[in-house]
């Protein structure tokens, strides 16, 4: 008894405990903060924790947008250069050699003045898994892409031994018995100019994920349960799918750019069921030729479309030919960046054409919405696979950007049986989705055990 009542006396009232602090470290992209910034959300308004953001000034979101986090921004190379760099590895190792020391001396500052329990980083900054480690302190890594993905990344390795990364030109549509049903044009390379470099990033990320304490993705278990169960059999740390985190929080207040409205209003102009949306997300650029067979797909499709054209998504002049426009005025609408998730739920929106980012993938499945799959670099490789082959929710084109295969697959899913097939599937999987997160379902159980281990992070802190 006595015992009992000194653990008691001993342990914080629970207003202490509601000001002990998380500490999250996004990548400053849009994929990437989003799901940061809502998991940040949960860890606040459902559990009590402080938020502290540590943040890239490049891309530093508007703090005003979350008024109970405190934001802590450092320098890096990139928030200094003029022109964005094209080369998404060469951007990455930039921001990593500059944002080293000044995240290492903000942690430091952060731990002089705070309670923290643990700090939460993206899985892409692998050097923090070393600053953790010399404060003490336990490292959570979020990896904002698909366990699928993950785990092709995490046999690069493998791959390399058996051949599968050399003279890959010959061997594309060969099928890598390891990792099914993925072949070999679906490995998540990224083009750059020295390849070793996205083995370096890539094979770091896994190893430093490796030494961390905890890993969650945004994802859930009726959706990449047989992947999770493989990947806990390589990666020994506790391991949760809590997703689909836009289903507490949307990422409107997270977007860089500002979401044109209007794709509302044509929206509410249209029939149930009868456009297509197209978005190829925030990163992905193409040549001017891809961008008019795009164009011209979608003309030929007949059906009424709203396309996202992003400042930068076209390398060279984006201006669409004026014959194009004249062709597709009555039925298609035209914006630089939208209000993706309120499109994806609109009831007049059948289908998305999408790059097939893991946010992306994740918003239409919560959705029911079929797909066309538009892969252009890394994890959006093998989610597009997956869409295909594993859940059969829509269409990968296998050609790239080309006219005719684009106009045949918006008719294989806007009008035929395959596509009332594939939107069976999708209906079912976005109920999966709902049931996870209401109570005793599996993201929501996830949750409880990812709180449970922070807590008792909490309790071993001196
Ligand atoms: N998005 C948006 N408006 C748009 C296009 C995209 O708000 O016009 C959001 C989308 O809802 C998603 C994110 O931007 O949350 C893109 O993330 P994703 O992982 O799909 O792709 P990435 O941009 O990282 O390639």
């Amino acid at each position: 008894m006595a015992a009992a009542a000194a653990a008691a006396a001993a342990a914080p009232p629970p207003e202490v405990k509601r000001r002990r602090r998380i500490v999250l470290f996004p990548l400053p992209f849009q994929g990437h903060i989003n799901p940061m910034i809502q998991l940040a959300h949960i860890l606040h308004s459902k559990l009590g924790f402080s938020i502290s953001i540590i943040h890239t000034k490049y891309n530093l979101p508007n703090p005003s947008n979350h008024p109970s986090f405190t934001f802590h921004p450092i320098s890096d190379a990139l928030s200094e250069n003029e022109e964005p760099l094209l080369d998404p590895i060469l951007t990455i190792k930039l921001l990593i050699s500059s944002c080293t020391l000044p995240f290492h001396h903000c942690l430091s500052q952060l731990l002089c003045h705070h309670r923290v329990v643990c700090l939460i980083t993206d899985a892409i900054w692998y050097f923090t898994q070393a600053a953790a480690e010399e404060f003490g302190l336990p490292r959570v890594v979020l990896r904002t892409s698909s366990v699928c993905s993950f785990s092709a990344f995490a046999a690069f390795p493998l791959l390399r031994d058996k051949g599968y990364l050399s003279n890959r030109d010959s061997k594309m549509e060969d099928e890598i018995r390891e990792l099914p049903p993925l072949k070999v044009k679906d490995i998540p390379l990224i083009k750059t100019k020295n390849e070793e470099d996205v083995f370096e990033v890539i094979e770091n990320m896994v190893a430093e994920t490796k030494k961390s304490s905890c890993l969650i993705f945004n994802s859930f278990q009726e959706l990449e349960g047989p992947d999770l169960a493989k990947l806990k059999q390589q990666f020994l740390m506790p391991i949760f799918c809590i997703g689909p985190l836009h289903k507490y929080i949307s990422a409107a207040s997270t977007s860089f750019l500002t979401q044109e409205m209007s794709s509302i209003s044509w929206l509410d102009s249209r029939a149930p069921k009868s456009v297509l949306y197209v978005s190829f997300g925030s990163v992905a650029a193409m040549d001017e030729e891809e961008l008019a067979e795009v164009a011209w797909g979608l003309a030929e499709s007949k059906q009424p479309f709203l396309w996202v054209v992003r400042p930068g998504l076209v390398r060279g002049a984006d201006a669409l030919p004026d014959e194009f426009l004249s062709e597709v005025r009555e039925r298609g609408h035209i914006v630089k960046w939208a209000p993706q998730q309120e499109i994806l739920s609109h009831p007049a929106v059948a289908a998305f054409w999408t790059h097939s980012g893991w946010n992306s993938t994740v918003e239409a499945v919560c959705e029911g919405l079929p797909m066309i799959c538009s892969p252009f670099f890394g994890d959006q490789m093998v989610n597009s696979r997956y869409v295909n082959d594993v859940w059969r929710i829509g269409i990968k084109l296998e050609r790239g950007m080309e006219r005719g295969e684009i106009r045949d697959a918006i008719a294989r899913l806007m009008k035929g049986r395959e596509g009332e097939e594939i939107r069976e599937r999708g209906v079912c999987l976005k109920e999966k989705a709902s049931l996870c997160l209401s109570e005793g379902g599996s993201s929501y159980l996830a949750l409880d055990g990812f709180v449970d281990l922070i807590s008792s992070f909490d309790e071993s802190l001196v």
